[in-house]
């Protein structure tokens, strides 16, 4: 089956072929590890492992690398400002060292709790400031740089095609970029590729270059990385949408100026998590909910977020609220309910996965990542007359490939309230006395209170909607 991906450099859905046959080299931006990652960073990171997990389910073989940005990320994107983890480190008054150990174990457990599969190769920029300088040597060889008192600089001027990928025209491109004027830019564009540590003090992390001590401007970390552990498998590069603009648009000029080719085929990218109301989830807002803050110390469980994110398609926004939370907390505790339904009727007798299901859920995958529609699948499957059997290892085929939500793990209900409590009483005095129509009436009580009653072998038992 064609596996089809919408392509931000083409802004087109194309058929993905990868360069070598079988096998793609993944590329997706990891965090600056200057503070916890916010659950909008987490939305994005949960649409890559969907994208790598459904690769792997057409059988193809994803080499996939992540870096870690732990140095070089100016508050600016566009190298003005300070530098995020010396400022981090003096905010918490630790080294810039440990805050970058801190935060990025933090965010490890992070896509532990969300069951994203860890890529082959996690990088640190700190770890390949040689590959970064060698890098800007070429592009210094090769007469794309220039030095100004604080830093060596990229100059767009000399690349064409600088827009390709934002298809910004000439003036949005300098309107964008004149907020934080340098007035020693030759464009407004031009970006720095190494920066000199200042004269007065003496940074946390800096390094001896050819020009001097300083320290990588942020975009060469990724084009130096992919680069060196992808080599010339440059399939796919990921991020969130904001990094169409500036840093992945400079990721493409420096890399394509340098080697003189193309860089990657396919660039994707996920869409905002915004809090309701359309405003963006950002750090910079101080309006960020954290996995921790709200679900783990709430005692929700992490995958509830999980399965929030695949009721909006990556490339749409996504908007988050206490009520998107209780929805997918319910959706997916109901989802449990009914596998460990199936668990129970079927005494885990085995069975083959149904072919004609598994067609279906990967026509929504490989239609762009259709996660909506794939759960809709998953839905018409469990509703379906299939046998028991057949529903059970279709619904762990699903989830041990893509889904990742642990749906036959065993879900510990939450305590009934005390007024269903009462009414459970009362209607096992009317079923004792046999009064079958105050029976019924008080079941309709309980269901109209959002829990579904059933009477089985083991008397009655009642569960939440
Ligand atoms: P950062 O740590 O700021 O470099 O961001 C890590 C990743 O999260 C990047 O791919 C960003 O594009 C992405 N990102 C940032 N904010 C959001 C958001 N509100 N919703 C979705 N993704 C985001
Ligand atoms: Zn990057």
């Amino acid at each position: 089956m064609d596996l089809y991906l919408y392509n931000t450099l083409t802004r087109t859905k194309e058929r993905f072929t990868p360069i070598q046959a079988g096998s793609v080299g993944l590329y997706t931006c990891g965090p600056t590890v200057y503070n916890y990652a916010h659950i909008g960073n987490l939305r994005t990171y949960v649409f890559e492992d969907i994208l790598k997990r459904v690769m792997v389910y057409n059988g193809l073989i994803v080499k996939h690398v992540m870096n870690i940005t732990d140095v070089g990320h100016l508050t600016g994107d566009r190298d003005m400002g300070e530098d995020k983890m010396e400022t981090g480190a003096q905010r918490e008054g630790r080294t810039a060292w440990e805050i970058a150990a801190h935060y990025t174990a933090a965010f490890k457990e992070d896509l532990a709790h969300l069951n994203i599969v860890d890529p082959d190769i996690w990088c640190k920029a700190t770890d390949t400031i040689p590959e970064q300088i060698t890098l800007i040597e070429t592009l210094e060889n090769k007469g794309f740089t220039y030095r100004t008192s604080d830093g060596i600089y990229f100059d767009t001027s000399k690349f064409d095609g600088y827009a390709q990928l934002s298809r910004q025209n000439r003036e949005a491109l300098q309107e964008g970029a004149r907020v934080e004027k340098n007035v020693e830019k030759r464009n407004p564009t031009d970006f720095a590729l190494w920066k000199f540590s200042p004269a007065d003090t003496q940074r946390q992390m800096e390094w001896d270059s050819p020009w001097g001590i300083g320290f990588p401007g942020w975009h060469i970390e990724c084009s130096a990385m992919s680069m060196k552990f992808l080599g010339k498998q440059l399939d796919i590069h990921c991020g969130g949408t904001d990094h169409i603009d500036v840093h992945h648009t400079n990721e493409i000029a420096q890399s394509e100026a340098a080697t003189g080719h193309k860089f990657f085929n396919f660039w994707m990218h996920g869409e905002f998590l915004n809090i309701q109301g359309g405003k963006k989830m950002a750090k910079s807002e101080g309006n960020f909910l954290t996995l921790e803050n709200a679900f783990i110390k709430n005692d929700v469980d992490p995958l509830v977020y999980r399965y929030a994110t695949f009721h909006s398609h990556y490339r749409k926004p996504m908007d988050y609220s206490d009520d998107s939370v209780a929805a997918a907390q319910n959706g997916l505790r109901n989802l449990r309910s009914q596998v460990a339904r199936l668990i129970d009727s079927t005494g885990d007798e085995q069975a083959a996965v149904h072919a004609g299901f598994k067609e279906k859920f990967m026509a929504q995958l490989n239609d762009d990542l259709n996660m909506p529609r794939a759960l809709a699948v998953l839905q018409e499957l469990l509703k379906s007359g299939e046998s028991e059997a057949v529903k059970l290892a279709t619904v762990r085929e699903f989830d041990t490939a893509i889904l990742g939500l642990e749906l036959d793990r065993v879900e510990e209900a939450a305590p009934l309230p005390q007024e269903v409590l009462g009414l459970m009483a009362m209607r096992k005095t009317a079923r004792a006395e046999k009064n079958w129509a105050e029976s019924d009436r008080i079941r309709d009580e309980i269901q109209a209170m959002g829990y579904i009653v059933q009477d089985g072998k083991e008397g009655m038992q009642v569960i939440k909607q």
